[in-house]
């Protein structure tokens, strides 16, 4: 059964079953993402993996409870900090949030929390998964996050396949890009501005971006604040985007409740985070 947390009250709450309730916390930062789609895309599109992952589980794991959370509309994105809407807190910021969060519900006795996210950044990814690693320290629970254990994991992605399909470059679709946009236009139609600017294919390599000492996607060349070709988005692919990251949350939240072990995080993605990503 779905519970939502912001209209339980703590009786309810506290009937639940520790050890048989999984808690879902949709997180994503506020940020731009370029002229023709919403500052909350990514919370929003964190919001709906969530919320149809929860309904996906209430059958899949019907003994278990979900609690849904409301979105948490905080994260790391400070390569697009030179837009008006992007609201980027500090990695050690972020980490101490989610520490906190965390600490909250396991104080509370809760021991399955699964953070539903959509946004890639690695400054974002290592807070998140510094904060788990640091609960999980301290104490027995079973808390993961959505991306490390699918994008850091290597899962086969049907989605990059379909857009190749469509004849686009995926390596170059990376930020308010034909994903994203067509996301938006399946979600949300209404909030999809294809007329605001013309929306040319922007091509970024932003590894060589930031060798070269950028560190905004708009000192790379992004001055309308999207990477990839979102003149090239349809409905459907974003019913495709949206649907294999539920099926990814739905497959890594069986897991964590059933005690299984998770997708492997690349040690190669591991080291890099440690070594290259400063949370300060
Ligand atoms: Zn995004």
């Amino acid at each position: 059964m779905i519970h939502k947390l912001d209209e339980m009250t703590w009786m309810e709450l506290d009937q639940l079953d520790r050890e048989r309730t999984l808690i879902l916390i949709p997180i994503s930062p506020l940020e731009e993402h370029g002229p023709h789609l919403p500052i909350g895309t990514d919370v929003m599109a964190a919001a709906d993996i969530a919320e149809q992952a929860a309904m996906q589980l209430a059958h899949k794991a019907s003994e278990h409870a979900i609690v849904l959370c409301p979105a948490t509309p905080l994260g790391c994105a400070n390569i697009t900090a030179d837009f008006p809407g992007t609201i980027s807190l500090r990695g050690s910021t972020l980490k101490n949030v989610v520490v906190d969060i965390c600490l909250a519900w396991v104080g509370q006795g809760f021991k399955y929390l699964l953070f539903c996210n959509h946004h890639l950044d690695p400054i974002h990814m290592k807070a998140i998964l510094w904060a788990i690693e640091e609960v999980k320290a301290e104490h027995t629970v079973h808390i993961a996050e959505t991306m490390s254990r699918s994008v850091y994991a290597g899962l086969e992605n049907e989605v990059a396949t379909h857009g190749r399909a469509m004849g686009l470059d995926m390596r170059f679709e990376i930020h308010a890009d034909a994903k994203e946009a067509a996301y938006i236009r399946y979600r949300r139609p209404v909030l999809f501005k294809p007329d605001a600017a013309p929306l040319e294919p922007v091509r970024i390599d932003v590894r060589k971006g930031m060798q070269a000492g950028h560190t905004t996607f708009k000192q790379m060349g992004a001055e309308m604040g999207y990477i990839g070709s979102p003149a090239q988005s349809d409905p459907d692919f974003g019913r495709l985007h949206i649907e294999a990251c539920t099926r990814q949350a739905v497959e890594l939240a069986l897991k964590l409740i059933r005690g299984e072990s998770l997708p492997p995080i690349s040690p190669k993605m591991w080291a890099f985070l440690d070594k290259f990503v400063n949370l300060d």
